[in-house]
């Protein structure tokens, strides 16, 4: 299998030490490859989009062009794990037009809205799919818009579906999404030793393209 890590900005070793200890229980090889421009994607079979600093990763990604790989990666139903600021480019909106988001995900996010109350901390989390509670690293984390979640998913009902599954919620706001071949984070499950997120991402559940029922801006 080859994981692809964007690499160009944020904690890029952690994603892939945390992909490579996933594949490994289930006795897969994890070959990395580090992104830093434009032509690697299309070779990976999963993505991670790391936690750093949101709009220096919009940015860089845009200026590669890396930003319409990862697209079309989703399109086509290939698995992609987004944590922290990795969650903000996915998303569709983050409240700030300095980030330029990929509309991986349909959600809305607010960047450093627990940096209001605690600019990190750690906490043990119920996630959907997972017997016990994970423990999730927030820092400077965005939280995402639940309210906007709700109404967005009663619009997708119908034929063109993709509706987002809230994995995990903290203090009533959702901090862990799945929408068909994309997870979300606001947390960083790269920075401790369990990679069970890795394994919900990227093995645990089906990612057959049927499954993946996303729209993706052109
Ligand atoms: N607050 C950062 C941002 O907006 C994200 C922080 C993180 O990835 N740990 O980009």
């Amino acid at each position: 299998m080859r994981a692809g890590v964007i690499a160009v900005q944020g904690d890029v070793s952690e994603h892939a030490d945390a992909v490579r200890r996933a594949a490994a229980s289930h006795g897969i090889d994890a070959e990395i490859v580090e992104i830093r421009e434009a032509g690697a994607v299309p070779d990976c079979d999963v993505l991670l989009l790391p936690g750093g600093e949101s709009t220096t990763i919009s940015r860089l990604l845009r200026e590669e062009g890396i930003d319409e790989e990862l697209k079309r990666h989703v399109r086509d139903g290939k698995p992609v794990l987004a944590t922290c600021a990795g969650l903000i480019v996915a998303s569709r909106d983050a409240r700030d037009e300095r980030v330029d988001t990929l509309d991986l995900l349909d959600v809305t996010v607010d960047r450093n809205a627990f940096g209001r109350q605690a600019d990190s901390f750690e906490a043990p989390l119920d996630v959907t799919g997972l017997e016990e509670p994970f423990p999730a690293v927030f820092i400077r984390a965005p939280v995402i818009d639940g309210e906007a979640l709700r109404a967005s998913n009663a619009n997708a009902e119908g034929v063109s579906g993709g509706h987002v599954e809230v994995l995990a919620e903290w203090n009533g706001d959702p901090v862990a999404v799945k929408q068909g071949p994309v997870v979300g984070t606001s947390f960083h499950p790269e920075l401790t030793d369990d990679a069970r997120i890795h394994d919900l991402a990227f093995f645990a559940q089906e990612h057959a393209g049927a499954d993946a029922n996303v729209e993706v801006a052109e």
